[in-house]
């Protein structure tokens, strides 16, 4: 069995690395802020200095860290993964990032003998602890298939895209449609209420029709209650935003409701509720409709 290395252990890594263990890996782990491995070194796995570190005693290294420049920093910076994992190694980058980027990062990697895959997921920390998460991959056939154990641990619909960049690029998609159905949903419960009518009633019978989503079962209540407990980041999504403008931009591609979505977003988090679940879009739908928001 493979020797697996993770790094990062937020919300989502700390879930993934546990699964890692329960599967029968041996893990060892590294965290930026100290003290974060306490539950995984009790479940047998090893912490180790630095990301480096945890490359010299690994065959895969999985990172989950937050957006570009850090996957940037555990992989290429002092101390980094590069440092340590030898030729022959495999590199799996979780985190929600760069497309570009991310092709960039695997043809540094490839030469020196390492391979890649970028794996994004969906499927929020509930998936992350049940295994359940979503994965977008990409990266050459047989790093895929090398890596697919290590995936199967941490989630249980893989597709693999094409090469490397491509996870990311589908993540990005997937982030652009959710932007449209919050917005919607929102928009749909604040003329619900406007108009009188009973949000629930309206939940409950457009669910069975063309209107039913996850998001308008799941998230309209918040919407309605203008109380938005997580759930998903509304930072994390408007980093997610940002990414997929980016590549609209370098392809020609409009997309007028992300831009939209993007700049509320960006409202919000000025306002001070970044860190609400996303489904606060309805904040300013809410309040540009006279109410409170
Ligand atoms: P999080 O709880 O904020 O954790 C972020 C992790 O990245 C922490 O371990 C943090 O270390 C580490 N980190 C950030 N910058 C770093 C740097 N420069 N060097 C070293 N370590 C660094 O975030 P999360 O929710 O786990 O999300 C991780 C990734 O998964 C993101 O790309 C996110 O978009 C994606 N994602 C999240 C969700 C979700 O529901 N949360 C769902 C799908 C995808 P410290 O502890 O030192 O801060």
């Amino acid at each position: 069995m493979e020797r697996i290395g993770f790094v990062g252990l937020g919300t989502m890594g700390g879930y993934m690395a546990a699964n890692l263990r329960k599967a029968g890996f041996e893990v060892t782990v590294w965290n930026r802020t100290p003290g974060k491995a306490a539950a995984l070194i009790a479940g047998g796995a090893r912490e180790a200095a630095s990301p480096a570190d945890v490359a010299r005693a690994s065959d895969i290294v999985c990172t989950c860290v937050s957006d570009t420049p850090d996957v940037d920093a555990v992989l290429f910076g002092a101390d980094g993964v590069a440092e340590g994992l030898a030729a022959g190694g495999l590199v799996i980058d979780y985190s929600t990032i760069s497309p570009s980027a991310t092709a960039e990062f695997a043809a540094r990697l490839k030469a020196q003998g390492i391979g890649f895959v970028d794996a994004p997921v969906s499927g929020g920390s509930e998936g992350a602890r049940l295994g359940t998460l979503t994965i977008m991959a990409g990266g050459d056939e047989a790093d895929l298939e090398r890596a697919r154990p290590v995936l199967e641990g941490t989630g249980k619909t893989i597709t693999h895209f094409g090469p490397a960049g491509s996870g990311q690029a589908v993540k990005a998609v997937n982030q652009v449609v959710i932007a449209g159905v919050y917005l919607a949903v929102a928009e749909g419960m604040v003329l619900s209420m406007k108009a009188g009518l009973d949000p629930q009633a309206v939940v409950a019978a457009l669910g069975g029709g063309v209107a039913g989503s996850w998001i308008l079962a799941n998230r309209s209540a918040k919407m309605v209650n203008n109380d938005y407990p997580l759930g998903f980041r509304t930072r994390l999504h408007l980093k997610d935003l940002g990414i997929a403008l980016e590549l609209a931009q370098s392809l020609g591609v409009v997309l007028p409701v992300s831009a939209l979505a993007a700049q509320l977003e960006s409202g919000l988090v000025a306002r001070g509720y970044g860190d609400e679940d996303m489904s606060n879009l309805a904040r300013p739908i809410r309040q540009l409709s006279g109410m409170e928001g």
